[in-house]
């Protein structure tokens, strides 16, 4: 059956990817989106698609459009870039997202919250596992994304228990790919565009602490299965569960690029989490057994392909 369906966010990096998916399995999709850390250049491609429409929209104000689901992936996502106006992104995650539930409430339409491993905080428990309630700092410099995150879940939930609206919740684990913006300041693409520029690769702190990451082809699958399976309403951990330290992550983009960089040590930032790995028993036993295809080394590939490209810059620098 083909659905309208909304996606907050859609001109970022996941929302992109989703906005593809969801219009190549027959779908009208509609993305709204602030352009704040999204660029017109991820969906420019879509723009020929009579089924596919942008709305510039910021999503802490309020918002009208008819659809059957909609997808809240409106919040910019990278350290950097939600500390750079830290209380405009709380008020993009508890303002968007009640204005999603609100709509949803209206329509009758079932409402996807992409909320993150970050409500885990500094885990205590490894790997992570949907019932941890997390070990977050109230008042820190993450805090803005990460409070901002649970507050959308215990949103989403009131709106589920006081008003019936149909919600599903995925915790996304660190996710990389293609159209992640160059300058986002995450590591994946930080140390992609160092290495391929020749630039020195920055390792905060002494790069023991580990991430796992997920390529995005993986994730978007299980987004599809999360939103559209009627056992649970989550929350669902979707990330890859190989586990790396910031070194290996360096150590291999530095043997894929080929690159003469150097790892340097620059400052670990606050509150960076030292570990953290999804347990997706839960994924597998409602989504349909779904599981990440894409090792790291693979997935990595792409990537460095896709920057380079987009970079104009040769993914091998040795050759
Ligand atoms: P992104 O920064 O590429 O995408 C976020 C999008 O939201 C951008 O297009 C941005 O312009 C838009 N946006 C921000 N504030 C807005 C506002 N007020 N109104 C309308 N649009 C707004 O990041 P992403 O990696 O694609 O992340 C998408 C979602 O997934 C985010 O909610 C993020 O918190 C969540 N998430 C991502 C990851 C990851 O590893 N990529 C991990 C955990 C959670
Ligand atoms: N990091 C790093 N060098 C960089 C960017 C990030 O060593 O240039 C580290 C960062 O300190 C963290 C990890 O890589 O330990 C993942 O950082 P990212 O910002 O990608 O995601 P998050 O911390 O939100 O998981």
């Amino acid at each position: 059956m083909s659905l309208r369906i909304l996606i907050t966010g859609g001109a970022g990096f996941l929302g992109s990817h989703l906005s593809d998916r969801l219009l190549a399995d027959g779908h009208e999709v509609i993305c709204m989106d602030n352009l704040f850390t999204g660029r017109k250049v991820n969906i420019g491609h879509l723009f020929k698609n009579p089924k596919f429409e942008f709305i510039r929209h910021d999503v802490v104000d309020p918002f009208k459009v008819e659809v059957d689901q909609i997808y809240n992936l409106a919040c910019p996502a990278s350290p950097p870039h939600y500390q750079y106006n830290a209380i405009k992104t709380i008020k993009t995650s508890v303002m968007g997202t009640i204005n999603c539930l609100g709509l949803a409430k209206r329509l009758n339409a079932r409402v996807f919250q992409a909320s993150t491993s970050e409500v885990y905080g500094d885990p205590e428990v490894h790997p992570q596992t949907e019932d941890y309630w997390g070990h977050v700092n109230p008042i820190g410099i993450r805090s803005c994304y990460d409070e901002g995150k649970r507050c959308a879940e215990t949103l989403c939930f009131d709106y589920h228990r006081q008003n019936g609206v149909d919600i599903r919740i995925v915790r996304i684990f660190n996710t990389y790919g293609p159209r992640m913006h160059p300058n986002d300041g995450r590591v994946v693409s930080n140390f992609i565009v160092q290495a391929l520029k020749g630039e020195d690769i920055t390792v905060y702190g002494d790069g023991t602490q580990t991430r796992s990451f997920c390529y995005v082809s993986d994730l978007i699958e299980g987004f599809v299965r999360l939103m559209n399976q009627d056992e649970t309403t989550g929350p669902i951990n979707i990330g890859n569960p190989g586990e790396f330290t910031m070194l290996e992550l360096a150590e291999n983009i530095i043997e894929l690029t080929g690159t003469s960089s150097k790892i340097i040590h620059e400052d670990l930032p606050l509150d960076d989490p030292r570990q953290r790995k999804p347990d997706i028993t839960l994924a597998k036993k409602h989504l349909d057994d779904w599981s990440p295809e894409i090792p790291l080394r693979e997935g990595l590939q792409k990537t460095i392909d896709h920057f380079s490209e987009a970079l104009g810059l040769s993914s091998k620098i040795g050759f």
